[in-house]
């Protein structure tokens, strides 16, 4: 049940809400009947700009919750610095973040693939699909997936504002599945797009979200061509098979990770044509040792993300 703003009455001087009944929980539908609520708060919390009121039974707790939403602007502060960071995301590795810096990080996504393979099969041995235990399961797997979203996205942050980064180039998947050139090799690439578009989405969100707080854009870029590119001498390899993770350019005989070398063109937005003078083409100094040793976080749900000693197996 909610209630929107013309059905609130705030009286923040006494903290209390007072919410409208709907006419056909009236005795007459003009009458006069109120809910009113008094609540307490935190120290230091003040409730206002209330801009709905919802009720929320928790079923664990077996109470009736009243969940307050306030808007709370904030000013957004000046951006850590001018760098760029590339992000893309995949199954394996969630998400590969290369910075200007030359370094870069992965966030394997075996935790989300291992939710994806057990809670399916637990739901499926429910007897019923809309009983009890399954809704829990469903809410539970929920849950955990947005515990990870918002940790990842909080890490990568952090990372960022350590890095001066000002804006962050997320690879565009969106792009990818609505349009129609029939580039269908991308498909292959991030796996099923239907069962993963929308976690990408949604982790894109939250990450915007959290950048912008600490004064970082995130940007959407096309991901056109980002894993067949070599991101240090250019060259477009169409054949370019990922093997064990790696991306190998024969042109200039070295082997990267597949995903950190996505990550990098799309830090470079090699399809950005503004960008191909500055771009890593004519760039063949640049360092690489980088590009084949990332770092890696693994995700732990109490202590989150964790340097781990070396890239972790694509495996459920
Ligand atoms: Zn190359």
């Amino acid at each position: 049940m909610t209630w929107k703003q013309n059905g609130i009455k705030h009286d923040t001087k006494n903290n209390r809400v007072r919410l409208s009944k709907g006419a056909n929980h009236k005795e007459h539908p003009k009458a006069w009947e109120y809910i009113l609520i008094e609540y307490e708060t935190h120290p230091g919390v003040t409730v206002e700009n209330l801009q709905q009121v919802r009720a929320v039974y928790d079923k664990a707790k077996e109470r009736w919750e009243l969940h307050l939403v306030c808007k709370d602007e904030i000013e957004t502060p000046d951006a850590p610095g001018n760098e760029t960071a590339g992000i893309d995301l995949g199954i394996c590795n969630f998400a590969a973040v290369a910075y200007s810096t030359e370094q870069a990080d992965l966030y394997p996504g075996n935790r989300l693939m291992q939710d994806g393979y057990y809670f399916p099969k637990e739901i499926a041995k429910c007897d019923d699909s809309g009983g009890e235990r399954a809704t829990r399961l469903h809410k539970k797997w929920s849950e955990r997936r947005t515990h990870f979203f918002h940790s990842l996205a909080k890490h990568i942050v952090e990372r960022c504002v350590e890095q001066e980064v000002g804006r962050i180039n997320v690879g565009k998947l969106a792009g990818v599945r609505e349009d129609d050139n029939g580039d269908s090799k991308n498909w292959g690439r991030h796996g099923n797009l239907d069962l993963h578009g929308w976690a990408f989405d949604r982790f894109t969100g939250i990450l915007t979200y959290k950048a912008k707080v600490e004064g970082i854009e995130v940007v959407e870029v096309s991901e056109r061509d980002t894993s067949k590119t070599c991101c240090v001498c250019g060259r477009k390899d169409d054949n370019q098979r990922v093997e064990r993770g790696l991306y190998v350019c024969e042109e200039h005989d070295d082997a990267f990770n597949a995903d950190v070398n996505g990550a990098e063109n799309i830090r470079l937005d090699i399809n950005n044509e503004s960008n191909s003078e500055s771009s890593a083409s004519l760039d063949e100094d640049r360092s690489t040792g980088w590009l084949a040793q990332p770092g890696v976080y693994l995700y732990d749900l109490s202590s989150g993300f964790q340097p781990q000693a070396q890239v972790v197996d694509c495996k459920p």
